[in-house]
């Protein structure tokens, strides 16, 4: 059975290995046994259900919340040659008539609604009347109220059980607690014995950075520059920046568009779409965007200000690498940014109890922000993952930070902050540190404190970076009702007293910046074929237009730098390549070749690639045995 699985698995997706726990995911939805599947975003919990409905006999059913992401589906499913359709309101009534037929007739793999369809009686009575291999439903967490986006038409999916007793049923989702999960096995009505799969919160492939805020905009190019061609998505806090950041970058050659939730419903629609549809598209937004935003070679996630909180910060970065390839979550922030939030949380007009939590969960970001031991861990264990050892793939593990003992650098800030009355933000202080010849600090006679000019030896960014750190261990706090103005805290008094020690951090920005290559060198495209990189590029998004679907659902950039790397002289040769099933070599195979060795490349016999290929396919055919 799982070798049928493993074989199909190759034929139609032109994938050679099962990841993490799907194989086990399959045995059990072909055992006929119900599950629950928590895997993050990326992992494949497509492919989990997907399988077994086409292998067992009967259509499969997918309970899914939104009509973009069914259609999205079920347009990949057919590029595979898979016999997909979902009903819902948007087709047409004689289109509707057609799948309803078709499902009948038993002519259907997997057939995908919304759960206000399914659950009209005439839907479940016409489904009762036919062979249903399994029932899936995706999105699992809406059920709960303990989950982050319950939806009133999933508690009727209870009745799923008693109307197709015997039909097994996977509850799938990215992001469910352990309460969340037991929430949701209990309003689905699935048995105790329901089979629990429960991956780990752990992303590896996108590589985390934070970075100190010195002047966004040219942080943010710089970051850009080095990714020309790739589609991601900025994150701004405000609508207004959304729209200056998006006009920055589109005259600098990028394509960026704005889209936040004042803008117009068709514009971001058409915003939407070509982010979707087109190459390399840039998205400058409120986190108005991402809610189903399918798309699986997001490249980068950007922030330029700070999210809310850890969880919002794990969610909007998940967008980013859900293809598996390289990814980056990058982001900068300042000491304004946190200011800005707490003074953001304290004006809301939330009750103290959620201000409480709010600020909580804010100093938990903050605290994150500012670590200086592995990223990945500290986000993981914010999660209650463990990962056994360092991650080797975000910026403290790959540049780590030097600290140092700074308890004489806290002491001159901590006094320079109670000398001027704590009454200053952090401007004016280091201003003072600095022995800067101000308007503010003559007016104030600063200059005749013992502080003045102590701190003259580090740079502006330095100290910023110190007061941030300090804040963070607790030394300082932000007077929010004084615009920002530095406090300090109990704590604070051991310090200066020389009763405590304070180990800060040496900022990343003001060392040499090292840009690491290691993990994307595999994948990454040779100068010296960029030309050929672009016409494989071109050809992908000319067949995508023909068949009305994105570029990648043709093929991900993964396969076509695999191409590029091997350069497949066969349509035999093209099928070992991942990602490369049998109905995509059919429709397209030829197409690529012909982009691959147009007149001007022709591949010279016995050219140096040719026997690295010959060991490939070796191997290849080696592990098909
Ligand atoms: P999820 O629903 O968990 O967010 P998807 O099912 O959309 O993730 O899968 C993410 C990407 O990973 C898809 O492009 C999918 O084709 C790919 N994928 C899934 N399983 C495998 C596998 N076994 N090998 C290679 N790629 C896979
Ligand atoms: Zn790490």
């Amino acid at each position: 059975m799982l070798q049928h699985a493993r074989d199909l698995l190759r034929e139609v997706y032109g994938y050679t290995d099962f990841r993490d726990a799907q194989e086990e995911v399959l045995a059990a939805a072909l055992a006929g046994r119900d599950t629950l599947v928590v895997m993050p975003t990326g992992a494949g919990k497509s492919l989990c259900y997907q399988l077994p409905s086409i292998m067992r006999p009967g259509t499969g059913l997918v309970v899914s919340p939104l009509i973009a992401l069914m259609q999205d589906q079920v347009g990949a499913l057919r590029q595979l040659g898979v016999r997909a359709a979902f009903l819902n309101s948007t087709l047409a009534y004689d289109e509707q008539w057609r799948i309803i037929e078709a499902v009948r007739a038993g002519a259907l793999d997997l057939l995908y609604l919304a759960p206000e369809r399914l659950l009209q009686e005439d839907t479940l009575s016409l489904l009762a009347g036919v062979d249903l291999s399994l029932i899936a439903i995706d999105e699992a967490h809406c059920v709960s109220q303990w989950g982050h986006d319950f939806r009133q038409d999933y508690l009727g999916l209870d009745v799923l059980r008693d109307r197709f007793p015997g039909v097994p049923r996977m509850a799938l989702t990215a992001t469910a607690d352990a309460t969340t999960r037991d929430d949701i096995l209990a309003k689905l009505a699935f048995d105790s014995g329901a089979k629990r799969f429960v991956s780990g919160f752990d992303r590896p492939n996108i590589r985390y950075t934070v970075r100190a805020k010195t002047d966004a905009n040219a942080q943010l190019r710089a970051f850009l520059e080095e990714r020309r061609g790739e589609a991601g998505i900025v994150y701004a806090m405000t609508r207004k920046k959304t729209e200056s950041i998006a006009e920055m970058l589109n005259a600098r050659g990028f394509t960026a568009l704005p889209y936040h939730a004042g803008l117009p419903g068709d514009v971001r629609a058409t915003s939407q779409g070509r982010f979707l549809r087109e190459d390399g598209v840039i998205v400058v937004a409120t986190i108005a965007f991402g809610m189903g935003i399918d798309k699986p070679d997001v490249r980068f996630v950007a922030h330029v200000d700070l999210p809310k909180s850890v969880e919002a910060y794990y969610q909007e970065t998940g967008r980013s690498g859900r293809d598996g390839e390289p990814a980056e979550a990058w982001m900068v922030y300042g000491l304004q940014d946190v200011v800005r939030m707490r003074q953001m949380v304290d004006m809301s007009e939330a009750d103290d109890q959620h201000k409480r939590i709010e600020r909580g969960k804010l100093d938990a970001l903050l605290g994150w922000c500012e670590v200086t031991t592995c990223r990945r861990r500290a986000l993981l264990r914010h999660f209650g993952d463990d990962l056994p050892e360092d991650c080797g793939n975000c910026d403290v593990c790959l540049t780590p930070p030097e600290t140092q003992d700074g308890t004489t650098a806290a002491q001159k800030l901590l006094s320079a902050i109670y000398r001027t009355g704590q009454r200053f933000g952090a401007g004016h202080v280091i201003d003072v540190l600095r022995g800067k010849d101000t308007e503010k600090i003559r007016q104030w006679g600063h200059e005749r404190l013992s502080t003045y000019g102590i701190g003259a030896d580090l740079s502006v960014t330095e100290w910023r970076s110190f007061v941030r750190q300090l804040m963070v261990q607790g030394f300082v706090r932000a007077d929010d009702a004084r615009f920002g103005a530095l406090r300090l805290t109990a704590d604070a008094r051991a310090v200066l007293r020389g009763e405590r020690t304070v180990r800060l951090r040496k900022d990343a920005s003001v060392k040499p910046r090292v840009r690491t290559v290691s993990q994307r060198e595999v994948f990454e495209v040779d100068p010296k074929d960029q030309d050929l990189w672009e016409t494989l590029r071109q050809c992908r998004r000319d067949l995508a237009e023909e068949a009305g679907v994105p570029p990648y659902v043709i093929f991900h950039d993964a396969t076509l730098k695999e191409m590029l790397h091997r350069r497949p002289v066969s349509l035999e040769e093209m099928l070992a390549i991942h990602g490369v099933g049998q109905a995509k070599l059919e429709r397209y195979g030829a197409a690529f070749l012909d982009a691959l060795h147009g007149e001007e490349n022709p591949e010279p016999a016995g050219a140096p690639g040719s026997s690295s290929q010959g060991e490939i396919r070796e191997e290849l055919s080696w592990q098909d045995h």
